[in-house]
């Protein structure tokens, strides 16, 4: 499983606006405005587009003409007269100027395209994988089967989290998918007698620490695991990135009852 060595370079899409990872974007958006923002980039209904240091202005034709604003640094700050802009929402409008300060108007790509599975999507494979992981309650002559698998939903899981951008969010969706297979091994009944499934977790767990190593803020998300014991304290080298990093409090007034040594 090449977890690791696949891991994608949110940076290296383009360098029109190195500030705003597409993946961050996409995974910080719910769906919906996703997908408005990238039809309306798709239609070339941005026109007026200027860039300087403070960030990037265009016109969006939508049922209106609106004026959008977005920051260089962030881009979910801005300003946009619609409905939603005029209540500091991020917009579609917001969105759709972002993406095209980041492509300048070039369409997606079929990898760029690849990293933009909805998050939904990506849930759902999840979960269609973690099927495959189920307790063992059969006669001895198919644990042979059973081992298989659970193999089986590990793979699944392992094609989907090579996908997926590093970001924050997606951290803390492998962290939440991680606890639910501890929760499976510790109370559901999975035997893991092959260490399949427990492999799998090391090696995510070795993904997440690359992850930290290439967006520091991705530890924010280690967070979740602050107050749970592991079946085979397989959290410990995250918590321990999380307590090397003093940006990160995770234990507010730290007592030091989190293994401290
Ligand atoms: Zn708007």
């Amino acid at each position: 499983m090449n977890l690791s060595g696949s891991l994608p370079r949110p940076g290296g899409l383009t360098t029109a606006m190195p500030a705003h990872g597409l993946d961050k974007i996409k995974f910080a958006t719910d769906a919906p405005t996703w997908g408005r923002a990238l039809a309306l980039y798709e239609n070339g209904k941005i026109t007026n587009f200027k860039s300087d240091k403070v960030g990037y202005s265009a016109t969006v034709h939508g049922g209106h003409q609106y004026h959008v604003f977005v920051s260089a640094h962030r881009y979910d700050e801005g300003s946009c007269n619609c409905y939603l802009g005029q209540k500091d929402t991020l917009c579609k409008h917001m969105v759709a100027v972002a993406l095209y300060a980041m492509k300048g108007g070039d369409p997606l790509n079929d990898k760029e395209k690849q990293l933009f599975k909805d998050v939904k999507a990506v849930t759902a494979a999840m979960s269609g994988a973690m099927r495959y992981i189920k307790p063992y309650n059969g006669p001895s002559r198919i644990w042979f089967a059973y081992q298989g698998s659970l193999r089986q939903g590990c793979n699944r899981l392992s094609v989907i989290i090579s996908e997926l951008p590093v970001s924050e969010q997606t951290t803390e969706l492998l962290i939440k998918l991680l606890l639910r297979l501890d929760d499976k091994l510790s109370r559901g009944g999975v035997d893991d007698s092959d260490g399949t499934v427990g492999g799998f977790i090391e090696e995510t767990v070795h993904a997440l620490e690359q992850y930290a190593k290439l967006d520091p803020a991705c530890t924010k998300a280690f967070r979740l695991l602050g107050d749970r014991e592991t079946c085979f304290g397989w959290e410990e080298p995250l918590l321990k990135l999380t307590r090397n990093n003093p940006k990160t409090t995770i234990f507010g007034a730290s007592d030091g009852s989190y293994g401290g040594r």
